[in-house]
């Protein structure tokens, strides 16, 4: 079967058991504050496991992109090195909300890994969970006698809370799993050692498939585990590894999952993948071969390579395929983007965004990879510099912290530099780097800390509903709330059965606004309750509040009125109209190309990044803005539509943003179906007319083949420009207002320009002058000729100036002067260089010396140098020892 098949198989086979099939989340997780990047197939349901959402099914499959880079999972350090972990994968899952339990989940994987990909039953192993005592769980009876009717007692592993027992989180729906296992060995391998003894023991073919959750149970903030009122399936088999074990392989690599790949690094290295002669040149093509994967599939969904966060993730393994690259198959040039159309080709069915965004995808690249090849260079210079530093000092092991500094500000992993300094005969403390990198992971971890307190559920509810589209106030419940404690203080987190409140999403920042508590009279317990802000948790609306000591407030209140902030909201929904009217008009001044690559706005500013090759001309900015404000003027009415099947949107032509996770049924925002019509759940202006003006205030660029601008429109717009006419004003006033402003400037700044000439003609003058006083109080000597002279020169520059003159006129100089400059001493020393040459007397180390009586330091060439002081009344003492000295 062919990679192809094998995952139409799975869908097939889950849809004939009346599973719902779903698309994959993005690879990049949004409004999850826990995570990143999407690391398993269940993390686009967990609103439905901790009862924040309803699924659309109880009964869902799909495949999902996930990512093992950072955070609990990452599987990063391994990729390459061993055949079996990638960053990337595929994770196949089927889910049960509530419905099925152990009996079909277990049944159905053996049938279909047995029955439809006829994988050999004498090659398959299972765990089951043993129990923990601490925790008071029990063995899991239940699944040990399902499979025990399957497979039998002598093919079950009982396996530790570690491997066997999955958590969402600290606290949380968790429960007891049942993992599949597969024997790739040959017969002879098998024979001579027992595949159950090698289960759970890192053997390259001897792996974990399939992992089947079974939640049962939820884990309380204080460790304490109670019975869920509902249990769920949640299953995860790795992709890649079932091809391998279907296409016999012993290898992930060796499938036709990741050849298509290592075949265009064989004809772009000119070696061969597998012939073992150069076992660092097939890790570099693992390690390529799986990183574009990773690298490519982020770009899509909106993760462009960055300096923070998410953003250094991708740029980092970038950096490590490159690496591999440049050191091991020979690549000084870029080749990384050559493989972005190899597999926008491979997913062109299973995941479309890739072939979409190819260009994009493979210039982001592309301009990545040649600005690390020059941070590579200086990587390799910093360790030459490193190495010959310690040679000098006769040590041969390479400092922890600088392994570090490498890994962390070049890009160069542990193993590599540890590969340089073996040829260069060093070795690298690899206990220091441990303990720096330790050091560091504490300090992001610190950083990242906050403790929540469990949920106080103060009453039953179904799901929340937003109401913001057409209330600003509502009367509501609250239905959960909890304290959290974050670096800058504490807040309360408020759930509201209904809420006018905008969670932030898609760019537009959440509302503030108030919460009024039976009534306001404070005697009757009432109470005005401050929102900060709001924001999205999954599916959950969170409204903030920093307000102190609010627990008897909240689980007292009955009927609330939750009310926001109106005026600030209208600037948002100006700024949010404004972004559309925007995007559509650079669509038609730039190209169609330009894409939504990021979004701010809040009641300030709206920031705006996209796709786009070259700086954005002002005259093109112009137009924009002409445009913009041609359709504000237009006024034209806002056609909003919800609950648009997605597809219809989609054939209608909407506008969607690549990395956004859509539902079944989307909203659409319309300002004239011929110009704006985009795919959204923000807020609008029912009428462009709102917006009043629209205004650009900055182009740049944000990375390669990003641009971002910003812009502002309505009451900030005229503050702008208000600002800019003061500031015109003022400039006026002080010219004495001049008829023409323009030509007064340009006036003042040639008026400057001559006056500066003028100065350095007359300094100039003043040195021709000095020089004569100079020789003409000149001590002759036999072998030299010696001038030592306080002089009152404009700068240190005229030092420098008078010396070398001085040096065309008189043969065998020696000159030393002492200067007040801005009340700062300078001295300078200068020796004929035949005489340095003769003597060996080093005007440096004279000038260090004589600074010392100025209290200050200096230095140069041994024929002439400078130092500067902070004390100038030791400058007759520095030049008295000159003197003496010649
Ligand atoms: P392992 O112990 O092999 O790292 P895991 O226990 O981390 O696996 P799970 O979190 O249970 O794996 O994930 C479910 C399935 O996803 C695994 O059975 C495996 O087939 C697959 N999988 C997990 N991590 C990776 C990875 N880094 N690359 C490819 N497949 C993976
Ligand atoms: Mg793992």
């Amino acid at each position: 079967m062919t990679s192809h098949q094998i995952r139409q198989a799975f869908l097939d086979f889950f849809r004939s058991k009346e599973h719902l099939i779903v698309p994959s989340a993005p690879l990049v997780a949004k409004n999850d504050p826990t995570l990143m990047f999407n690391n398993s197939g269940m993390a686009q349901f967990k609103d439905f496991f901790l009862g924040n959402g309803t699924p659309p099914s109880r009964r869902i499959a799909d495949t999902q992109k996930c990512l093992r880079v950072s955070g609990k999972h990452n599987d990063l350090e391994d990729v390459g090195f061993d055949t079996y972990h990638h960053t990337m994968f595929e994770m196949l899952g089927n889910w049960s909300f509530g419905d099925y339990f152990k009996k079909e989940a277990i049944a159905w994987a053996w049938e279909l890994l047995t029955d439809v990909y006829k994988l050999p039953k004498d090659r398959l192993y299972v765990s089951v969970f043993e129990g923990n005592e601490a925790d008071g769980v029990p063995f899991d009876q239940e699944a040990w006698d399902l499979w025990k009717g399957i497979v039998g007692e002598d093919r079950i592993i009982l396996g530790n809370k570690k491997d066997n027992f999955w958590e969402m989180g600290d606290t949380g729906p968790c429960g007891p799993c049942s993992e599949i296992h597969v024997d790739l060995r040959t017969p002879a391998e098998v024979a001579a050692v027992s595949g159950k003894s090698l289960v759970n023991n890192d053997h390259p073919q001897v792996v974990e498939i399939w992992n089947l959750v079974f939640m049962q149970f939820e884990r309380k903030a204080d460790g304490s585990l109670i019975p869920l009122p509902s249990t769920h399936v949640d299953t995860g088999m790795g992709f890649e590894r079932l091809c391998m074990a279907i296409q016999q392989k012993t290898s992930n690599y060796d499938t036709d999952v990741f050849q298509n790949t290592i075949q265009v690094l064989e004809t772009l290295s000119g070696k061969k993948y597998g012939q073992n002669d150069e076992p660092f040149a097939d890790i570099a093509m693992r390690v390529i071969s799986d990183h574009i994967r990773a690298v490519s599939f982020a770009i899509t969904d909106g993760q462009l390579p960055s300096n923070v966060k998410a953003g250094y993730v991708i740029r980092r393994i970038l950096r490590r395929a490159v690496r591999y690259g440049y050191s091991y198959l020979g690549f000084q040039e870029p080749f990384f983007h050559k493989l972005v159309p190899v597999l926008a080709e491979q997913f062109k069915d299973v995941f479309t965004e890739l072939r979409d965004q190819e260009e994009f995808v493979t210039r982001v690249i592309l301009e990545e990879e040649k600005s690390f090849l020059r941070t590579l260079e200086s990587g390799l210079k910093r360790l030459d510099s490193i190495t010959s530093g310690l040679k000098e000092k006769g040590i041969n092991t390479i400092p922890g912290d600088e392994v570090f500094e490498l890994s962390d500000t070049f890009g160069f992993p542990v193993d590599l530099t540890a590969l340089i300094a073996r040829e260069k005969n060093f070795q690298i403390d690899e206990t220091g780097y441990q303990d720096a990198l330790a050091e560091q992971k504490k300090r992001s971890r610190q950083d990242a800390a906050k403790e929540a307190t469990d949920w106080i559920e103060l009453r039953e509810y179904d799901g929340v509903e937003f109401l913001g589209y057409d209330f600003e106030e509502t009367h509501s419940h609250i239905v959960k709330y909890r304290k959290v404690k974050t670096k800058t203080g504490e807040e309360y987190h408020i759930v509201l059965d209904r809420t006018p409140f905008y969670a932030e999403m898609g760019g537009q920042v959440g509302d503030t606004g108030e919460l009024l508590l039976n009534g306001e009279k404070k005697e009757e317990g009432g109470r005005r309750i401050a929102i900060v802000d709001t924001k999205k948790e999954n599916d959950l609306f969170i409204h903030v509040s920093r307000d102190k000591d609010l627990d008897e407030a909240l689980s007292g209140a009955g009927i609330i009125t939750a009310k926001i902030d109106i005026d600030r909201r209208n600037k948002i929904k100006s700024n949010h109209t404004a972004t559309h009217l925007m995007l559509s008009s650079m669509r038609e001044v730039l190209g169609t190309h330009v894409s939504q690559k990021g979004s701010f706005l809040n009641d300030e500013v709206l920031r705006f990044d996209f796709a786009h090759f070259s700086k954005v001309t002002d005259e093109e900015l112009r137009k924009i803005e002409d445009r913009v404000n041609e359709k504000i003027r237009e006024n034209i009415a806002l056609d909003e539509r919800r609950n648009v099947p997605i597809q219809q949107a989609l054939d209608a032509g909407a506008t969607a943003t690549f990395g956004e996770k859509y539902g079944d049924f989307v909203r659409l925002i319309i300002f004239d179906p011929q110009f704006s019509f985009e795919l959204c759940g923000g807020t609008h202006v029912p009428s462009t007319g709102e917006i009043g003006v629209f205004k650009f205030i900055s182009e740049g660029s944000v990375s390669a083949g990003v641009r971002r601008v910003e812009a502002v429109t309505g009451e900030k717009a005229l503050e702008l420009m208000r600002l800019q006419e003061e500031t015109l004003n003022k400039i006026k006033d002080l010219l004495k207002s001049p008829t023409d402003l323009i030509k007064a400037v340009e006036g003042l700044i040639e008026e400057r320009s001559a006056l500066q000439k003028k100065i350095a003609a007359l300094e100039n003058e003043k040195i021709q002058a000095l020089k004569t006083t100079l020789v003409e109080n000149m001590e002759t000597h036999s072998t030299f000729n010696l001038i030592v002279q306080k002089v009152d020169v404009p700068s240190a520059d005229s030092l420098k100036q008078l010396s070398y003159e001085l040096r065309d006129q008189v043969e065998n100089l020696i000159a030393v002067f002492g200067a007040e400059i801005g009340g700062k001493p300078q001295l300078s020393v200068f020796i004929a260089e035949n005489i340095v040459q003769e003597t060996g007397l080093n005007a440096g180390k004279i000038v260090k010396d004589l600074a010392k009586d100025i209290r200050g330091g200096g230095g140069g060439q041994p024929f002439f140098a400078t130092a500067g002081g902070s004390d100038a009344s030791g400058l007759d003492t520095a030049l008295e020892k000159a003197k003496d000295l010649f």
